[in-house]
């Protein structure tokens, strides 16, 4: 294993993120020993972006860790994840909202969601456009579906070195948000989730008013594969 100390890099993030922000530990393809170390360093929200990986790591770790699901979800996986997860941040589509009430509510839990919201210039990214996220929003509400929440959105920008071009996406993004909220929302309800920002660009994304930064390789170092 690669030489990390977890719990110094882990606060060396905390100290750039404010009050008022969430950090999502993305523990993604690392074992659940850097979790524990994570753990024990008091981090209590990790994200994971496969279902079969979710399900494995778990069961093993404390019951008082907020799984968080990252990834692009199909909806035969929603079954097997929703004993686990707290808030799902890839919802894109109706189809797949509907699936996770329903099991949800067999399972008699609420999980919490994020609307994934496409902001990048990049063909391969996942996401609805503002447009899909309303229609979506208003299906959500029409056909009540029980037991889950619409917490807020989620977005990844390009991956680019161009910062102001990262900029004007997550700038869109909490436009978006903001946009949605007026639109669908009243004070009160719990539309307050904006997740934008990884390791390489969650304090600009914090600068653009992200509420959530999910950064995985500042505080568990380089993932062996890729994903
Ligand atoms: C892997 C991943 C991250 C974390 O990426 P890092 O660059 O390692 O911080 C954040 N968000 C999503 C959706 C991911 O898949």
């Amino acid at each position: 294993m690669q030489d990390i100390n977890i719990k110094a890099n882990l606060h060396s993030v905390l100290t750039n993120i404010p009050d008022g922000v969430d950090l999502v530990a993305v523990s993604k393809t690392h074992p659940i020993e850097m979790i524990k170390e994570a753990y024990q360093a008091g981090q209590r929200k990790f994200g994971e972006n496969k279902a079969q990986e979710l399900i494995l790591k778990a069961p093993q770790l404390p019951d008082d860790i907020e799984w968080h699901f990252i990834g692009h979800l199909q909806t035969n996986k929603v079954r097997q994840i929703i004993p686990w997860v707290n808030l799902i941040h890839s919802v894109d589509s109706f189809k797949l909202l509907q699936e996770i009430s329903k099991e949800a509510v067999k399972a008699n839990r609420t999980i919490d969601c994020l609307l994934q919201l496409y902001i990048a210039k990049e063909e391969t990214k996942f996401g609805l456009d503002l447009k899909e996220a309303q229609e979506l929003i208003g299906l959500f509400r029409t056909n009540q579906l029980r037991n889950v929440v619409i917490r807020g959105v989620m977005g990844m920008a390009t991956n680019t070195e161009d910062e102001g071009l990262i900029a004007s996406e997550f700038k869109a993004l909490k436009s978006y948000f903001d946009e949605l909220k007026a639109e669908f929302f009243i004070e009160g309800d719990k539309f307050d989730t904006i997740s934008m920002g990884m390791s390489s660009d969650y304090e600009l994304a914090i600068a653009c008013g992200s509420t959530m930064v999910r950064v995985g390789s500042l505080i568990f170092g380089a993932r062996s594969y890729p994903v």
